[in-house]
């Protein structure tokens, strides 16, 4: 675990902000993701604001899809860098079940739960190699989740950055969204975003800022869940779509790191190292579109298409 205490500017910088107690925001997700840049944004958007700032992490596993995360508080004086269960007053999750892990540290009633909707399976739960066989994945669904915390936003983020054509943006996808649960001026976070970004990809990064902070922004919580439990009734009833025929693995050859992960967890054994210790396709007609190798890959280097995706 690292800590760090940033001591606060000077008090002339001070915003109109006012804060009693510290505010507590926890950010996880695993090795690869971002947390700890999002971390550093934040910790250094709260020194400019004037606040003093404890920041603390974990990231000993981080190569490999090990879970990684960052408390952040910052307020007129704190004590301690790591927030106690249940008073993080907001828990932003870049991966789905990190964030299911780690909701107990949530503020019940006030507290609001921002996560991407992407799944990295860790290889721990795909202990059972048998073909076609169910990872021991979370099972909690965005409709339980929605339905149980009021002020949650479950995001597409990977998605969204996609769309951009920026698809290593997603934490600063989910940074927009983060950025609407707390009042700070939106171009004080692009300042700081721009200062830990490389610069040719400012201008990109701030795009994907502005689009998550716009998503949150519109996000209708009770229309997405009627939405949800639309689709659950549809599927239950067997009048949704919810098997695909063929789907397509897209590999980007250049973010494959040969960690061989995708290799040796695909249930039907298609994919393989080739002499160049590339992640390569070699039986497609076995593939059936699970999703593992997509899922656990740390580098995103493996994209699933689905025959929908693919005709669109
Ligand atoms: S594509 Fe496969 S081998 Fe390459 S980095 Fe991803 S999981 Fe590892
Ligand atoms: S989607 Fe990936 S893990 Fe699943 S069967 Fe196809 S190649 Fe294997």
């Amino acid at each position: 675990m690292t800590t760090a205490a940033i001591k606060p500017l000077k008090k002339a910088q001070k915003q109109t902000q006012k804060v009693q107690r510290p505010r507590n925001v926890l950010i996880v997700g695993v090795g690869g993701q971002g947390v700890i840049m999002v971390s550093k944004v934040l910790a250094t958007l709260c020194q400019k604001q004037g606040f003093e700032v404890k920041q603390s992490e974990v990231h000993g596993m981080a190569k490999r899809g090990g879970a990684v995360f960052s408390h952040v508080r910052f307020g007129e004086t704190v004590y301690s860098p790591t927030i106690p269960e249940g008073e993080a007053d907001v828990l932003l999750a870049l991966e789905w079940a990190e964030g299911m892990r780690w909701m107990p540290y949530l503020r019940q009633q006030s507290g609001t739960f921002i996560a991407d909707t992407q799944h990295i399976v860790p290889p721990f739960a795909c202990r059972n190699r048998t073909r076609g066989a169910q990872s021991g994945y979370v099972s909690e669904t965005i409709e339980t989740v929605m339905s149980h915390v009021d002020n949650s936003f479950a995001m597409d983020a990977m998605g969204i950055a996609e769309q951009l054509g920026v698809v290593k943006a997603a934490n600063t996808v989910l940074l927009g969204a983060l950025s609407t649960a707390l009042d700070f001026d939106p171009e004080a976070w692009k300042s700081v975003i721009s200062m830990f970004v490389p610069e040719k990809t400012i201008e990109t990064n701030i795009r994907a800022f502005d689009a998550g902070r716009d998503w949150a922004l519109g996000f209708d919580r009770e229309s997405e869940l009627r939405n949800l439990t639309d689709t659950h009734s549809l599927q239950q009833e067997g009048l949704a779509e919810v098997k695909v025929d063929r789907s397509i693995v897209e590999i980007t050859e250049e973010w494959c790191k040969s960690c061989d992960i995708c290799v040796k967890f695909c249930p039907e054994r298609c994919l393989v190292l080739n002499d160049k210790l590339i992640v390569e396709m070699a039986e497609p007609e076995r593939c059936t579109g699970c999703r593992m190798c997509e899922w656990l890959c740390p580098d995103f280097a493996i994209a699933v298409r689905t025959p929908d995706q693919i005709s669109q």
